[in-house]
């Protein structure tokens, strides 16, 4: 219950205990109503003070107190002059700030190190990629890269006047939540790794919260953030890299499973020719589906498209423009992936049901060649009508599981606003 007006009374507690636990629990009620009013900017834009107490339940009174403490903070800013409507006096709208708060977002991939910085009010202030062959470099070497980059977002982001709330690293494999590892990365070797404990160490002190998330699960959160203001509130999202993983979205919520091991799609037994996978098992989809699948049909050994040292949008973008140029080599690349994604999402549309499959990663670059052949094999399959799929490809590419990364962060800030000081 996070509204002030129409609470039921509980039984009135002993006089000391009251005035703690009461005081207590106020600011407790003055945060999540706080929380309660940004997210309603968040969801659907500036509006007055007396609509936003109408739509929020919460009292003028209240609202404007804690409209003046959200002001303080940065998070909230009044600007013009609006009429509310036939009656009343005009008031000013209130909007979204928060353009001096962050949260930054790590993607941790097997050839590339993607950082990002988004504000509150949902602008990316920071961007960058970098390609480095994580597979065969040492974890030290890895972590050392990673803080390094980190360091310069962070200075960078201090200089300009601007917090940094907190800092999602997402790793490609499961994670252990409660202490902040990486248990296992099938595709990089790597066993029980205390990212966490190892990042802090190297940030030194000061360093924001970090935590872990899964990369798939993030680039999920990315696109629903968007998709949700258009009514989606199922998605599956499947990200195309060396590993492919999916993010499911069921219900508006964020689908974890008990131990964070669901999505782990890639490597359902789909491949008919029982290939062994770096997880230990055999058949893995993400080996006839993922990034090293499609380079080897699309380009020779040796051929510049497949060295990881080089950045992969580029040797994407070249990858995109044979497609374009319809280059059969490419074109036939192409569609025996579609072929195999088109078995793989067949099950997962009959397990999820979902509203929406966004494609992310490299599948995203080939959107023209692989969205029409996928939605009509889909469609073969489906027994009801009223049951159909829509398509897409992610609009941030790879960017998605970083940017996912900050949201994620920053929904701390959208749960208790107080976390972040009061001017200064
Ligand atoms: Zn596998």
């Amino acid at each position: 219950m996070t509204r002030s007006a129409a609470s039921p009374r509980p039984a009135p507690l002993p006089r000391e205990a009251r005035s703690v636990t009461g005081r207590v629990a106020q600011a407790e009620m003055r945060a999540a109503n706080m929380g309660l009013l940004l997210r309603h900017l968040r969801a659907h834009g500036g509006r007055s003070r007396a609509q936003l107490a109408h739509e929020t339940g919460l009292s003028k009174a209240t609202t404007s107190s804690l409209i003046a403490a959200l002001a303080d903070r940065g998070l909230v800013r009044e600007g013009e002059v609006v009429r509310g409507g036939s009656v009343g006096r005009p008031g000013q709208t209130v909007t979204l700030d928060g353009s001096t708060v962050t949260a930054v977002g790590v993607e941790l991939s097997v050839d590339y190190i993607a950082v990002t910085a988004v504000t509150l009010s949902g602008t990316v202030v920071r961007e960058s990629v970098t390609p480095l062959d994580v597979a065969h470099l040492g974890i030290n070497t890895v972590l050392d890269r990673t803080a390094t980059t980190l360091v310069r977002t962070l200075t960078s982001l201090r200089e300009s006047g601007v917090d940094v709330v907190g800092i999602t690293v997402a790793p490609p494999g499961i994670i252990d939540y409660d202490t902040g590892t990486l248990r296992f990365a099938p595709n990089l070797g790597w066993r029980s790794v205390p990212l966490v404990a190892e990042l802090t160490g190297r940030l030194g002190p000061g360093t924001p919260p970090i935590r872990l998330e899964n990369d798939a699960k993030l680039a999920a959160l990315a696109e629903y953030d968007h998709l949700a203001r258009d009514g989606v509130r199922d998605l599956l999202y499947l990200s195309g890299e060396v590993g492919v993983g999916a993010g499911i979205i069921a219900d508006g919520r964020l689908v974890r499973g008990w131990s964070g091991f669901s999505g782990e799609v890639g490597h359902l037994p789909l491949d008919p020719s029982m290939s062994p996978c770096n997880c230990g098992r055999r058949g893995c989809w993400e080996l006839v589906v993922g990034l090293a699948a499609f380079l080897a049909l699309a380009a020779d050994e040796g051929d510049p498209l497949r060295d990881p040292g080089r950045a992969l949008e580029d040797r994407l973008l070249t990858l995109a423009e044979r497609a374009a140029a319809e280059d059969p080599r490419t074109l036939v690349a192409l569609a025996t992936i579609t072929e195999r994604l088109a078995e793989g999402l067949g099950i997962l549309v009959d397990v999820l049901n979902p509203r929406m499959i966004v494609l992310g990663g490299y599948y995203a670059y080939f959107g023209d060649q692989v969205l029409p052949p996928l939605a009509e094999a889909l469609a073969a399959r489906r027994m009801d009508e009223g049951s159909a799929t829509l398509l897409a490809t992610s609009e941030s590419g790879f960017m998605s599981t970083a940017r996912g990364g900050a949201l994620l962060a920053l929904g701390d800030v959208f749960d208790d606003p107080t976390l972040v000081a009061a001017g200064d």
